[in-house]
């Protein structure tokens, strides 16, 4: 049988180069492979944006439009908003039962975004249970796998250990255990070399025109040793040198060669990493202009999505109501 793969994201804003590469790369090969359901998890942002509520919606479709201008077929994949299904508040609620507190308060991410994230207060009941939902987000499904970078494993872990903990609770081994499909994703830094992050507003949108490119790539940090055009580079240090390894890995050799022997300058050199951007850019954003004409269709698209997500989510629930209650 074709094994279920769960994914998501949260509409939080525009996608950027690092979805690319982090995700939807990754997406598009296992849509080929698998039954992928991949959501747009709105009610995961309202917890940490909550008070800029009223730009989930319009950030909703417009993701729902970069997903399919990158490739996600809703023929292939049943590509779904999370808060059209609320089955999935519904297995939260029972996960939020029997999930011991303790478990959420030592979960390292939280603790790290209570520490760094200081614009908003995320000091929220809702906060807290954020790994709970996510568990009732793949569990509703019964996703066997979930691609995931090796930093989100103890993410995984958590849904692992509610599902086992549901399964010795109610003495039944309903939920199966999700395996992580780990993915190997180049780590694409912002502009600045900071994590790329809408935050540190440093990162390249799938949706920037070519003048915005131009000017964010001239903006990149790049050897800082570097000051003249006669002095020789240090590409391995340099953060335009890793887009190379990633949007144009044939001419990184060349890239190489001409910083060090000082032959090029760096403006030249990021005119052409610009060009390179380009050539992944402009046929998303087509495809993307045309969609972003018809939301209408998009709308319709989710709501087919809808549809097929929440058949499968009424048969779990239906299952699980019988567990738990009887
Ligand atoms: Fe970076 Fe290119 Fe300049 Fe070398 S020539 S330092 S790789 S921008």
């Amino acid at each position: 049988m074709t094994k279920t793969v769960f994914s998501a994201m949260r509409p939080t804003g525009k996608l950027h180069l690092g979805h690319l590469v982090g995700a939807l790369t990754n997406w598009l090969d296992l849509q080929e492979k698998y039954s992928c359901l991949f959501s747009i998890v709105d009610w995961h942002a309202l917890m940490g944006e909550y008070e800029q509520s009223k730009t989930i919606h319009e950030n909703v479709i417009d993701m729902a439009i970069d997903w399919m201008a990158c490739g996600i077929d809703p023929s292939k994949s049943i590509l779904f908003v999370q808060s059209h299904v609320p089955e999935h508040l519904e297995l939260q609620m029972i996960f939020s039962c029997i999930t011991p507190l303790g478990w959420l308060e030592r979960n390292p991410t939280y603790k790290e975004q209570l520490r760094e994230i200081k614009t908003r207060d995320l000091q929220t009941y809702g906060f807290l249970g954020y790994p709970v939902l996510q568990a009732a987000d793949i569990l509703l499904y019964k996703a066997n796998a979930v691609p995931i970078g090796e930093d989100q494993l103890p993410h995984l872990e958590l849904s692992r250990e509610i599902s086992r903990r549901f399964n010795h609770i109610f003495k039944n081994e309903y939920f199966p255990d999700c395996e992580a499909i780990l993915t190997k994703t180049p780590r694409l830094l912002g502009i600045d070399g900071r994590k790329m992050s809408k935050s540190y507003q440093n990162a390249i949108h799938l949706s920037d025109s070519k003048e915005d490119v131009t000017k964010k790539v001239k903006n990149m940090f790049t050897d800082p040793k570097r000051i003249r055009l006669s002095d020789p580079g240090h590409p391995d240090e340099c953060n335009v040198c890793e887009y190379y390894k990633v949007f144009a890995p044939e001419k990184t050799e060349e890239v190489q060669e001409w910083c060090t022997k000082a032959q090029k300058g760096c403006t030249d050199c990021k005119q052409i990493l610009t060009d390179e951007l380009m050539r992944h850019l402009e046929p998303i954003q087509e495809k993307r202009e045309a969609l972003s004409k018809n939301k209408d269709r998009v709308k319709d698209i989710l709501y087919g999505g809808q549809k097929r997500a929440k058949q499968i989510a009424q048969e779990t629930m239906g299952q699980v109501k019988e567990i738990v209650f009887g």
